[in-house]
This record gives C-alpha cells, sequence and structure tokens, in this order.
C-alpha cells in the first residue's frame, strides 16, 4: 500500500539536506558552546549560522533570534514574559479566539492571574473585523497576540495593518508564525512585529527546536531561569543539532519559497476543486479566497458524517489527514475553530484538513480524489443524519471502525 502523507500541519518530515546538516553534532561536534575550549568553540560558530538563517528568513538581526525548545514555548514566553514585564503598565491582552492552545491556553492562564483578556470573534470565513480589534485596545492594554496564519483553515490574517494599529496605539504585537514561516514570505519589520514565533518541525527540521524573533529593546520577563544561554534569555544547554536543523530548514524555505508556493498551490487548488466539484454537500471551511490562505491547506466538510471515521477509512488506504487539529484529535469535542467560525455542529464533526508539502504528488492527489467520493458515500450510507432510502448492512470491518457491536 502507498502512504500518502497530507498532514503537514501537524508535523513534517525532517528534510534529508537537514538532517545531514545535524549529524556531525551528535557525535564529532558535541561540545557544550558556553565552555571556552576547544570542543565547545567548535560548535559556537555553527549555532551563530544558523542564528543568520533564521534572521534571513524572518527580515531580522541575528541578534534578535532566540532559540528555544519549541513553538509552545515561544508562545508562552512571548506572552507570559510581556505579562509579567509590562503588568504595572496595565492588565490587558487583546487575541483571536482561533490560535493555537498555545496561545490560548496562556492567555486562560493569565486570567486566573487577574489579567482580562478580549477574544476577537472571527466571521464565517475565519476572518477578523480589525474595526473590532482596533476598538478594543483601552489604555490598559499591554499585548495584541494574533496567529500570522491558522493552522486549521490555513488562513492568513493581515499582520501588516495589525502592526499598523499596534504601533498607532503604542501596543507591543506578538505573532505566532508557526504555519506562516517558510510557506508565505515572513517579514517581522515590514510588519511592524515585536515577536514572533516558528516551530522546527512544522517547517522540516526536528521536532523540540524553535525560535523567537524579539525586536531588540523589548522588555521582556525571563520564563525559564538557569544559565546565561541566549544572552541571558533563555537558560538551558543549547539544542545543537535542532539549531543547526532549524537553520537549513529555513534557509531552504527561503531559497525554495516561490518554487514550493506554486507547486503545492497547484496541487492544493486540484485536490480542493476536485473535491468541490465531485462530492455533494461539502462546504470549504476558511476563506474562499485561496490567496488568502497557506498554499497547503484545505480544510473541508463532508456533511452527515464523523471526520473521524473518515479518517479511519483514509488510514485504511494509506492516507494520512486530519480532522480538527492533531490537538484536539483525541476528543470528541469538534475544533475550537469551526466553533468560532460558527460552523454547524455537525458540519464542525465532519471537518476534514488536508495540509500538503512539496513530497506530495499529482498521482496522490488524483488516488485521493478517486477514492473519495465512495468513502464518503459509504459513510453517509452509515450515517443516522443521511436521508437515505434503504439502509445497506455493515460490513465486520466497518462495524469495528464506529464502533458497533457487529450482527
Ligand atoms: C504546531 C503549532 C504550534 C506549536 O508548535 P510546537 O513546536 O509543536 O510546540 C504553535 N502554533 C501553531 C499555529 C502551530 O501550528
Amino acid at each position: 500500500m502507498n502512504k500518502i502523507y497530507m498532514d503537514n500541519n501537524a508535523t513534517t518530515a525532517v528534510k534529508p539536506e537537514v538532517l545531514e546538516a545535524m549529524l556531525p553534532y551528535f557525535c564529532e561536534q558535541f561540545g557544550n558552546p558556553s565552555s571556552v575550549h576547544w570542543a565547545g568553540r567548535m560548535v559556537g560558530g555553527a549555532i551563530e549560522k544558523a542564528r543568520e538563517q533564521v534572521a534571513e528568513l524572518l527580515n531580522c538581526s541575528p541578534a534578535e533570534v532566540i532559540f528555544l525548545s519549541c513553538g509552545s514555548e515561544g508562545d508562552n514566553y512571548a506572552i507570559k514574559g510581556t505579562a509579567d514585564a509590562l503588568k504595572d503598565k496595565g492588565n490587558h491582552i487583546i487575541t483571536t479566539s482561533v490560535e493555537h492552545p498555545a496561545v490560548l491556553e496562556t492567555c486562560e492562564a493569565l486570567e486566573k492571574d487577574g489579567f482580562e483578556v478580549t477574544y476577537l470573534k472571527v466571521d464565517h470565513d475565519g476572518m477578523l473585523d480589525l474595526a473590532e480589534l482596533e476598538a478594543a485596545i483601552t489604555d490598559k492594554t499591554i499585548l495584541i497576540s494574533v496567529m500570522w496564519a491558522n493552522n486549521e483553515t490555513g488562513n492568513i490574517f493581515p499582520i501588516e495593518e495589525i502592526g499598523q494599529i499596534a504601533k498607532k496605539h503604542k501596543v507591543r504585537f506578538h505573532t505566532d508564525a508557526v504555519q506562516a514561516a517558510g510557506k508565505i514570505p515572513v517579514d517581522v519589520r515590514k510588519a511592524n512585529v515585536d515577536m514572533a514565533v516558528i516551530s522546527g518541525h512544522k517547517i522540516g527540521a526536528p521536532k523540540g527546536i524553535g525560535a523567537m524573533y524579539l525586536r531588540r529593546g523589548t522588555k521582556i520577563s525571563r520564563f525559564m531561569h538557569g544559565g546565561h544561554q541566549e544572552r541571558n534569555r533563555r537558560a538551558g544547554t543549547h539544542n545543537v543539532p535542532g539549531i543547526v536543523g532549524l537553520g537549513v530548514a529555513c534557509d531552504m524555505a527561503l531559497q525554495n519559497m516561490d518554487k514550493d508556493y506554486k507547486y503545492v498551490r497547484n496541487l492544493r487548488d486540484k485536490l480542493e476543486q476536485g473535491i468541490l466539484a465531485s462530492i455533494a454537500e461539502v462546504k470549504l471551511n476558511g476563506h474562499p479566497d485561496a490567496d488568502l490562505r497557506l498554499p497547503n491547506t484545505l480544510n473541508v466538510s463532508f456533511n452527515y458524517i464523523e471526520g473521524e471515521s473518515l479518517l479511519l477509512f483514509f488510514d485504511m488506504k494509506g492516507i494520512a489527514a486530519s480532522s480538527g487539529s492533531a490537538c484536539t484529535s483525541g476528543s470528541l469535542e469538534p475544533s475550537h475553530v469551526m466553533g468560532a467560525m460558527g460552523v454547524d455542529i455537525v458540519l464542525a464533526h465532519s471537518s476534514t484538513r488536508f495540509s500538503l508539502g512539496s513530497d506530495n504528488t499529482e498521482e496522490e492527489v488524483d488516488f485521493i480524489l478517486q477514492e473519495l467520493p465512495q468513502m464518503v458515500q459509504r459513510l453517509r450510507e452509515m450515517s443516522p443524519l443521511y436521508n437515505r432510502e434503504e439502509p445497506t448492512p455493515l460490513s465486520c470491518d466497518e462495524c469495528r471502525m464506529v464502533n458497533k457491536a457487529c450482527a
């Protein structure tokens, strides 16, 4: 069975070039970069090179890049570190209702500590109302945190315009750029962003490495206490192989951005148009204008069926996709993003996300387009919500998949 991986917003494979660049830093160049002897000196340069590569992708200065353990840590640091550093100025934070849990749950935790958080609503297309954002700013507002692109729908938020609003009102602006970085241009200078977070494993580097852009002069409280690494901003011995890998992944993403954008978008558009044309009662979740979505993401709801059941059908054919987000699967709650968009509960439960990558091929898209209509049809026949004439008995395999006792 061929394996088709279309869950790149959950994680990506490490690119071979990235792995190769990392390998010397496990056994031969194993030193601690904080050591003054030869072993430490050997790796210091590699970290600084990676810092330049990250800075290049984000258009900032290398001195404004902090390496940390993952995207979630970056979001926690940006938000909690700001809340603590600016608590004498105010206690109000503005974010959106469709953020990744790394932002949402951090804000919720701060609410317990006396901070007030405005969670901006989105419309049916999953977009923000910038007038509402601006109107939410008070003299107590210390932070605006809006993701650059949404992991579930692929929607791209108008970060440059939000940056202008933040600048006008002198409010600090953080963006979770984990999904946007490497897929579309992320220029933190142009967008007037103060803090931005990226994660290695979403762009072909390994899991467990991330980076944060922190604009020069931005006051932030330490989050991780201990050693003096990262100019005293983030304690902990550097994950040297991870940092080297992240640098190479950023460099490759930058070099290949136009080519990858066109290639992946072409495949995604083909999948999207094929699904909308061949299956009835399908709803696209996200902005209908494909220019306003990441090139690789397609989120659709197949009315009457459970996204989770469809994923099991997919899995039997070797297709990996996701329902809701990786973080919500495993729970029966429909995704908070679908909820915020006002997607009807049945449709929210059937939401399915395909997130493509440059390793996908046209043959894979064709295969999915060939298999999907029958899978959806079969699941609809099994669905009590689907108005059908003669119920077809389930096969034993199907019973197992929908957790029904077999007749
Ligand atoms: C994956 C993801 C994160 C978390 O990154 P980790 O490195 O897995 O902690 C944060 N935000 C968004 C939008 C993501 O997609």
